[in-house]
């Protein structure tokens, strides 16, 4: 079944202290809340997994990494590995997100390992596409995220890729305030769907989870949620304040 999902991702925000509140604060809102079939991923900084891991055992969220290196040990100063992640009971990590393939030079073949190496270990990848404005304004953002798809995703088999979830996230609108429309989100996740089912199967493509990210609030989450191939929301800049990233859940 396609699940829905609400992950927020922290980047590169919040102390020790403030974690712990944020986290604390997430986990009592979810106390009262019947989740159902909803699941709510919590990505704070490497620094915090465990302590997100140890208040996760007795509440009703995961827990993600931002990123990883795809081996499993070695001279990789200042890298995690899968196995790490793994040993940490980390279940989801994401990847490909547009900071990294900006700042950090990260290309579709190093992706596509990174993809690998956390399937191996058991860990979800939540693997970023989307375009950059240009792109959109030529009218290649669907070519582009063929391409990203194509080259970083779409080597696996069908069992690996039943546990990928795929975030559409167009460049432009990451923590700029301008949210993609709803037409727009529905249009790429059906594309998305649809590629999906060329290169797998009708059926796959209907229970993978494909989430929309960019300036997404408690304001503009219903409308982007309501869409049927919009299962959910990587959310940035709106995770880090408990009252507004429980809204965007409770909207879905
Ligand atoms: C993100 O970084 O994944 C993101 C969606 O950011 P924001 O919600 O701040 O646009």
């Amino acid at each position: 079944m396609r699940k829905k999902i609400v992950a927020g991702n922290w980047k590169m925000n919040k102390t020790f202290l403030e974690a712990e509140e944020l986290i604390a604060q997430v986990a009592e809102a979810l106390e009262n809340r019947k989740l159902k079939d909803k699941i709510v991923v919590l990505c704070p900084p490497f620094l915090f997994l465990e302590l997100a891991t140890d208040i996760a055992v007795e509440s009703n969220f995961s827990v993600g990494a931002q990123n990883v290196y795809p081996d499993d040990r070695g001279a990789f100063t200042g890298e995690i590995s899968p196995p790490m992640l793994e040993s940490m009971e980390v279940e989801y990590c994401i990847i490909g997100h547009s900071e990294r393939r900006k700042y950090f030079n990260e290309s579709h073949e190093f992706l596509a390992r990174k993809l690998d190496a956390l399937l191996k270990h058991n860990i979800k990848p939540v693997f970023c596409c989307g375009e950059l404005l240009p792109e959109r304004k030529a009218k290649k953002h669907f070519k582009v995220v063929e391409k990203q798809l194509n080259e970083s995703l779409f080597h696996l088999n069908k069992e690996e890729m039943s546990e990928v979830v795929i975030a559409y996230e167009p460049v432009w609108a990451i923590g700029t305030g301008v949210n993609a429309t709803s037409e727009q989100a529905q249009e790429m996740h059906a594309f998305i769907r649809g590629l999906i089912a060329k290169k797998y199967s009708k059926k796959l493509s209907g229970e993978i989870t494909i989430l929309y990210g960019g300036s997404c609030n408690s304001k503009n989450a219903k409308e982007l949620f309501s869409n049927p191939d919009v299962d959910g929301g990587l959310i940035g800049g709106a995770s880090l304040k408990a009252e507004e990233f429980i809204a965007i859940f409770d909207a879905l």
